[in-house]
Parts: C-alpha cells; sequence; structure tokens
C-alpha cells in the first residue's frame, strides 16, 4: 500500500529504534529523565525560546497551552479552517473553559488582521462580552494545502496581538516543513508567537510526540497542565529518544516538498482531476475528481483497492501527503493507479469492487492528522 492519507503514518527508523533501545531513562514527572531533558533543551534551542515541554500529542499540546494563556471565559481567535478549531474536540471549551471566535481563513491560511478585529469588543467594559485573550495561528495550515504563513504577515499579527494585549499561540504541527519552504531557521518563524507546539510523530517521523516552546514561566505552567490533563509521563525518554533522532533529520523534509511537487504535477497532466501544482509549498496535495460519476468515496476506495491510500480533507476535497515512507517512485506509482482509477470510470469501480471484495480497503475519510 502507498501511504499518502498523512505523515502521521511514518514508522520510526532503525536509527530511532536502536536510539530508543539505549535511552538513559527517568521519571519525567520528576523532571529526572535525561533524554526527555536532552530533548526539551535541543527544542527550545531550536525555537529560540527559554523552554520547552514534552507532550504525548500535537492535541494535548495546543489545549495546554491555551489553558495556560487564556482564562476561563475569555475567547480566544482560532482559524475556521484549524486544527485547533476543526479537530480537537472541542478540547479548549470542554476543559479550558473559553470559547472559540472562528475567524475566516484566506486561501493563503491568513486570518486577515480585520477579520481578527472584529473579534474584539468595541467597549471592552462591556460586561455583556467574553474577552479576547489569545489568537491561535497555523503554520503549515493543513486545511488550507500545507500553505505557508509569510513572516511579514506572522510579524503583522504579533504587532496587532501586542497593540490588542493578548498572546500569540502558534501551532506549529508542520513548522519544520515552513522553515524548509521559506529557507530560514525554525526560531524565524517561532520568533512573533509566545508560544510554539510542533509535532515530532508527522514529517519528522518519530512515532510519539510533540514539543511546546515559549518563556520559561510558561512552560511551567504548560506542565501543569499537562499533568492535569494525564499528560505527565514516567520513562518519556523512550520516545524522546527518536524525537532526537527526528529532529536531526528535519532536513530530509525537503525531500518530501519535491516529491509533492512530482505528485501535483503529475496529477495535473490527468484529465478528470483540478489540482494546482502553483499551489503546493510543502508535503501536501490537495486536489479534485472532476471526472463525471465519481464521488471522493468511490474514488478513494477504488484507489484503495489498487494499492493507494488517500483520504477527503474538507469540503470533499482529496488529501495527499508525502513524507518518510514514500519514494519518488511511489509517487510515480500513485500518479498511474489514479490514472488507472480514471480510465476504468465509475461503472470500473462496481467491476473491481466484485473482483476485489474480500480486500476489505475502503478508503478512509475524514481522519486528520
Ligand atoms: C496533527 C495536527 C495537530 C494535532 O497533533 P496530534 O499529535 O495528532 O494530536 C495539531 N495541529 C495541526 C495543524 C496538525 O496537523
Amino acid at each position: 500500500m502507498i501511504e499518502l492519507r498523512s505523515d502521521t503514518f511514518t514508522l520510526p527508523s532503525p536509527d530511532m529504534l536502536q536510539a530508543m533501545g539505549r535511552a538513559r531513562l527517568g521519571d519525567d514527572v520528576y523532571g529526572e529523565d535525561p533524554t526527555v531533558n536532552e530533548l526539551e533543551d535541543r527544542a527550545a534551542g531550536l525555537l529560540g525560546k527559554e523552554a520547552a515541554c514534552l507532550m504525548p500529542s500535537g492535541t494535548m499540546g495546543n489545549l495546554a497551552s491555551i489553558m495556560t494563556h487564556a482564562p476561563r471565559g475569555s475567547k480566544i481567535l482560532v482559524g475556521a479552517e484549524s486544527d485547533i478549531y476543526v479537530y480537537e474536540a472541542g478540547g479548549a471549551a470542554v476543559l479550558g473553559g473559553v470559547t472559540y471566535e472562528p475567524v475566516v481563513n484566506r486561501p493563503d491560511g491568513r486570518l486577515a488582521l480585520g477579520d481578527l478585529a472584529a473579534g474584539f469588543p468595541d467597549d471592552p467594559e462591556d460586561p455583556q462580552f467574553a474577552l479576547p485573550s489569545l489568537i491561535c495561528l497555523e503554520n503549515t495550515q493543513n486545511r488550507c494545502g500545507g500553505v505557508v504563513l509569510s513572516m511579514e504577515y506572522q510579524r503583522e499579527v504579533r504587532a496587532f496581538a501586542d497593540a490588542r494585549g493578548v498572546a500569540v499561540h502558534l501551532d506549529g504541527a508542520r513548522v519544520f516543513n515552513a522553515a524548509i519552504a521559506l529557507g530560514l531557521p525554525v526560531a524565524e518563524l517561532a520568533r512573533y508567537a509566545d508560544s510554539v507546539q510542533f509535532c515530532l510523530s508527522k514529517g519528522l517521523a518519530a512515532p510519539i510526540g510533540s514539543m511546546v516552546a515559549g518563556s520559561a514561566e510558561f512552560i511551567r505552567g504548560v506542565r501543569r497542565a499537562r499533568k492535569m490533563l494525564g499528560g505527565g509521563m514516567r520513562q518519556a525518554g523512550l520516545f524522546a529518544a527518536a524525537g532526537l533522532v527526528a529532529l536531526d533529520g528535519a532536513g530530509r523534509l525537503a525531500e518530501d516538498h519535491d516529491n509533492a511537487q512530482r505528485l501535483a504535477k503529475g496529477l495535473a497532466g490527468l484529465d478528470g482531476i483540478a489540482v494546482d501544482p502553483g499551489a503546493v509549498q510543502t508535503n501536501i496535495v490537495m486536489f479534485r475528481v472532476t471526472a463525471p460519476g465519481f464521488t471522493w468515496q468511490t474514488f478513494a476506495a477504488a484507489a484503495g483497492r489498487r494499492g493507494l491510500a488517500i483520504a477527503e480533507l474538507g469540503h470533499g476535497r482529496l488529501r495527499a501527503v508525502t513524507h518518510a515512507g514514500v519514494t519518488a517512485a511511489d509517487i510515480d506509482a500513485a500518479v498511474a493507479i489514479i490514472g488507472r482509477v480514471l480510465s476504468e470510470g465509475p461503472q470500473g469501480i462496481e467491476a473491481s469492487k466484485a473482483s476485489k471484495a474480500s480486500k476489505g480497503f475502503e478508503g478512509s475519510e475524514g481522519l486528520e492528522g
């Protein structure tokens, strides 16, 4: 199976497994796991922040950050297409006691400053209104096709937030992809945010884990929130060791971007697929099936029976994500499979369903990551 549903499907490399087997361990709730401590120092340094904290997931990293920045009863401004708003089970409302204000994402992922401003009441003394406490940005912007927020835009949001007295949290699940795309050190991309979450378990290819970085005081709050949420782990150095290897290999994300370009250009050559290779900036390719008679469900299922896993990601678009587990040759094979599904047409689906009914893969829908 060529797995393009997500970069979360990456499996630990032999180097990671070896590092996990050799890791020095301790109890991380006591702050005594030397491998976790090393990873946290390394992550803080890479992001140019004072401190960092290992998290079991990006979702918990975002939630602990929101709980630390945003008082209960306050409002957080989030992209209407953001992971925090769409895919995190409403955790900030349920567990953090805050209200979300969804702000429209422009096609390039930006939350326009005018739209952010509309989230602030004219009269902050009027007790009817929940007061904004935090702006959350996402870079790269998953549901906008992995687009990168420009440095200029991030600077503008920082100035806006300072003028309004609110904090900025960056959901940088794929911020290392953004850094490669911009040709900048990741610390530059973290610079205008008070806090940053990034995932070790996506393109960086570690099996488990995310990091949150920020000021030392902020990270003390995040650690308390992490414990409260049940994310205080003991010998977590086991997967911190894989995280260290993952950070060593961050440079290879450039290959994923090349493969995404290769895929988009291949798909653009097929009649019946709508895709814009010019819009592909990182490791995510969004496309639509325009050939008559298909739905994304029937199309993904037919591709699945041919050995290609792709999934829907919002508004009926299919998403393909490149990662360490796929080569350029896999990409060419993926384009060929899609070409074959198109040439067989929707009526081919019934025939291939009948012959391969026992195989069972029916595509998967809407699972983010
Ligand atoms: C995957 C993802 C997350 C959540 O990370 P998990 O480790 O899956 O909880 C958060 N934000 C973005 C943009 C993501 O892509």
